[in-house]
């Protein structure tokens, strides 16, 4: 299916509720421009982080998959004056990306990008004894979600709140025959995060300019 209507509607909601924004505008055509794949979180799912970001009053952020910083920006300006969002990103030219977005979009004294695999700079992270996170999005290679999952959990204050992306995959997360490595990421990671005692769970379907897919929201227990 092309999804159309829901197309029409993101594009609908966005003209609605997102500001002209020149700052992420740029960022979006520079991504482009670089040659970075267009995988960043649509208008929508932007400001609907911003906001679950706002809502958590969150101070510290960690966001695994950086790619052109465009999701980092609307993370960064919820933040209070005294918050911190540190990015994860495997790929040297991303990371380069992001930081001219970053700080053309004037947050970059909020963020802090760590280059290299994103499970390493978590041990890094926990070696530093880095204060615990109030919120995490993960949004990198599917085939580590169920690590991204635990390295959350660990490095997360109680009452935080974690987020995924693309657990659903235009529904082939349906598929227990799928052999595409990334739809058994999501799945074993919708399992893991079903099964953890530590959170309380729930996946949303979502819809639109970049078709099907789905979140997972999970709260840390206390
Ligand atoms: N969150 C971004 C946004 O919405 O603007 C999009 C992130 S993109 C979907 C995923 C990113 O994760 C890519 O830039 C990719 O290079 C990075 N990535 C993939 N595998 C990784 C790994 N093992 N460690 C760190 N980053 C990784």
């Amino acid at each position: 299916p092309d999804y159309q209507m829901f197309k029409d509607v993101d594009a609908y909601i966005a003209d609605h509720f997102i500001v002209d924004d020149p700052a992420l505008d740029a960022a979006e055509a520079a991504a482009e421009s670089a040659g970075l794949p267009n995988i960043a979180v649509s208008p929508v799912l932007g400001k609907y982080l911003y906001l679950l970001a706002k809502l958590m009053g969150a101070r510290r952020i960690l966001e695994i998959g950086t790619l052109g910083g465009y999701s980092t920006t609307w993370l960064a300006r919820a933040l209070p004056e005294d918050g911190h969002v540190v990015t994860l990103e495997y790929e040297p030219k991303h990371a380069g990306v992001a930081r001219a977005n970053l700080d053309r979009a004037a947050v970059g004294p909020w963020v802090e990008i760590i280059v290299g695999e994103a499970v390493a700079s978590l041990r890094e992270l926990e070696e530093r004894g880095e204060p615990p996170f109030d919120m995490v999005f993960i949004d990198a290679d599917k085939e580590n979600y169920v690590n991204y999952l635990d390295w959350s959990i660990k490095l997360c204050r109680p009452g935080a709140l974690i987020i995924a992306d693309n657990v659903v995959r235009d529904g082939r997360v349906l598929d227990p025959t799928s052999n595409d490595p990334r739809v058994q990421g999501v799945q074993a990671f919708n399992d893991a995060l079903a099964k953890n005692p530590r959170v309380e769970a729930i996946v949303t379907q979502m819809v639109g300019q970049k078709g099907y897919d789905g979140i997972a929201l999970a709260r840390l227990r206390e």
